[in-house]
């Protein structure tokens, strides 16, 4: 084991990491429901699924059964000039469970690009328009939308890494990131603050893109249902396409099949879906847009939507991914959610206790705790392992998104190893 344990840190990039001085990775051999199996025969209670994408655990049988019968008729074939029943029947059942309105659907490889192709999408659609000028993005601070281009130029401007790339990245608007917690109101300097930036520059801004309600990788914060409903009627009212990303919100994350859910009526002009699409099972993301946006684009010249990935709606990963979207309407996931969320409020309550701990905060089935100071990833990481628990930290965010099947015992484990860790690791 240890042959192929210095290959991996000889050669192999790990995310975000120093190839030169790597931090230790753990082999896993199997993961089945919520447990990890590392190679030393230990099991680990999985607080992560896999970065918010494995929602019904692993190795589930009617997702490994939907894998194994599309491999019997075709593994892939091109999307250009061809098309299959796998990506007709995942189309058809995403629209049936999308807000309202939303009809017109591409088929990316990851979330990354499918941030990607609502940019390109949204300056397509002024194009047509012919007002070009509409060719830069407005959001707010702590986002989060990928790591290509195109979607790091929309990322937080801090932690985002555009002082690295600063020179390439577009010249994006920044709005500050909404204050007002998820069932609070509106903090009404937030949305004057967004009134104004569109006011001034929506000559120059082809859309609003925002993670709704749920701030991910960016800080891990949560706002208000408000603030995305005010911002869907700045947008009307700046003539801004709205680009709402439901990467890491959708299919029931937040306690609502999608976060926009939560605000009634209410549909972006276009929605981006990756991460827990597949169920955690292979890499597929979607854009979708509403007719307006699809024929608007469609009258421009040229009337094409200039994008086409290699592997376009892979039917292997579209027919895992209806499975999974199946798996989770016919399953109580609403009540989990609701479990999951209601205990981690009670048992991460406690670290709020521990002097290094800034704020314990919790919305559906996502748990943050976050400290004034980043952790030591190692040594955490290590503790972690040693309590029988697989949990990532990254900067001063120490955060829980199990899968939705986790049993009240097995997340009590995850909780109780937050607060053990934090306390030997003050
Ligand atoms: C993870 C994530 C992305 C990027 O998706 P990848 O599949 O990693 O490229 C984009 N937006 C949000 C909100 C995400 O959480």
């Amino acid at each position: 084991m240890t042959d192929w344990l210095d290959f991996d840190r000889q050669h192999l990039w790990h995310p975000y990491a120093n190839i030169a001085d790597p931090l230790p990775v753990y082999p896993v051999i199997h993961a089945e429901g919520v447990y990890l199996t590392l190679a030393n025969g230990k099991k680990l209670i999985d607080g992560m699924s896999s970065w918010w994408a494995a929602i019904h655990g692993y190795n589930h049988p009617v997702l490994n059964a939907a894998i194994n019968e599309q491999l019997q008729s075709m593994a892939h074939v091109m999307f250009g000039g061809l098309t299959h029943k796998p990506a007709v029947e995942l189309a058809q059942l995403l629209l049936s469970i999308v807000p309202k309105g939303l009809s017109k659907i591409f088929f990316a490889d990851s979330g990354s690009v499918a941030v990607e192709i609502a940019l390109k999408q949204a300056i397509q659609y002024w194009l047509a328009l012919g007002k070009p000028d509409k060719n830069r993005f407005a959001t707010v601070r702590s986002g989060y939308h990928g790591d290509t281009l195109g979607a790091m130029s929309v990322c937080d401007p801090v932690n985002g890494m555009h002082h690295l790339f600063h020179p390439v990245l577009m010249p994006n608007y920044f709005a500050p990131a909404p204050h007002c917690h998820p069932n609070q109101g509106l903090h009404v300097t937030d949305i004057t603050a967004l009134d104004r930036l569109l006011d001034q520059n929506h000559s120059h801004i082809a859309a609003l893109i925002l993670e709704p309600l749920v701030q991910g990788a960016g800080g891990m914060r949560f706002y208000c249902v408000d603030y995305l409903e005010q911002a869907r009627v700045l947008c009307d009212e700046y003539e801004v396409l709205l680009i709402c990303d439901e990467i890491a919100t959708g299919f029931g994350r937040t306690g609502q099949l999608f976060a926009c859910d939560y605000v009634p009526h209410f549909t972006p002009d276009i929605l981006c879906l990756g991460k827990a699409l597949t169920g955690g099972y292979l890499s597929l993301a979607a854009t979708l847009c509403t007719d307006e946006v699809a024929e608007t684009i469609a009258s421009g010249n040229p009337p094409v939507f200039m994008h086409g990935p290699t592997f376009m709606a892979n039917p292997l990963a579209c027919a895992v991914a209806k499975a999974s979207v199946h798996v989770l309407l016919d399953s109580p996931w609403q009540q989990q959610v609701k479990a999951i969320e209601s205990q981690l409020k009670t048992e991460l309550k406690p670290c709020q206790t521990l002097s290094q701990v800034k704020d314990v905060r919790v919305f559906g089935a996502i748990g943050v705790v976050e400290l004034y100071q980043s952790v030591d990833m190692a040594a955490m990481q290590n503790c972690f392992v040693k309590q029988g628990v697989w949990v990532r930290p990254f900067n001063n965010l120490v955060y829980l998104m199990p899968p939705y099947i986790i049993t009240a015992a097995q997340l009590s484990q995850l909780t109780q190893a937050i607060f053990t860790c934090l306390k030997e690791h003050a």
